[in-house]
């Protein structure tokens, strides 16, 4: 589906899901000092072995679209949570479970980051669905309500430019 960007004025192509590589914490930790404090995979991050991450996905409505987009986040979990989802990565008979949202995704103001979620495990091999309190905030509407496809190649657009 070719699309006329009225950001950059570009044919696009297909609406690329956004990722975040790592939780924004990790970017807290000094480059020397990530080998021995940080343990970090694609898809579950510790720090100090105090901090537990895990990689979901913010599924977002498109509005006149037959499909959904995704933003690839990270979430906090409490020790436990933490453990129970590496014990059963593949099961969806866990949680939900709480999580501080930790990606923040420049779009949005006020900031996303620390935004209560909750994560929904899925089971096999995708990542858990991460559902944003409802709130006013921008992005738990968006997540409730959906964006228009201008939208969220604003966004997007807006998310490459800032260089993660
Ligand atoms: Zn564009």
């Amino acid at each position: 589906m070719s699309y006329q960007c009225q950001v950059c004025g570009a044919e696009h192509d297909a609406l690329p899901e956004i990722g975040a590589e790592r939780p924004d914490q990790w970017f807290g930790i000094p480059p020397h000092e990530r080998a021995r404090r940080v343990r970090w995979n694609p898809d579950t991050c510790v720090i100090d072995d105090t901090d537990f991450f895990i990689r979901g996905v913010i599924r977002i409505p498109l509005k006149d679209q037959d499909q959904d987009w995704g933003l690839g986040v990270w979430v906090s979990q409490k020790r436990e949570n933490f453990q129970t989802y590496l014990d059963n990565h593949r099961s969806d008979t866990i949680g939900p479970f709480f999580g501080w949202l930790c990606t923040q995704i420049p779009y949005y103001q006020p900031s996303t980051l620390f935004l209560k979620t909750m994560a929904h495990f899925r089971g096999g091999d995708l990542r858990p669905d991460i559902v944003v309190e409802p709130t006013d905030h921008p992005l738990a509407r968006a997540q409730k309500d959906g964006i228009t496809l201008d939208e969220a190649w604003r966004i997007l657009h807006f998310y490459q430019n800032q260089g993660r």
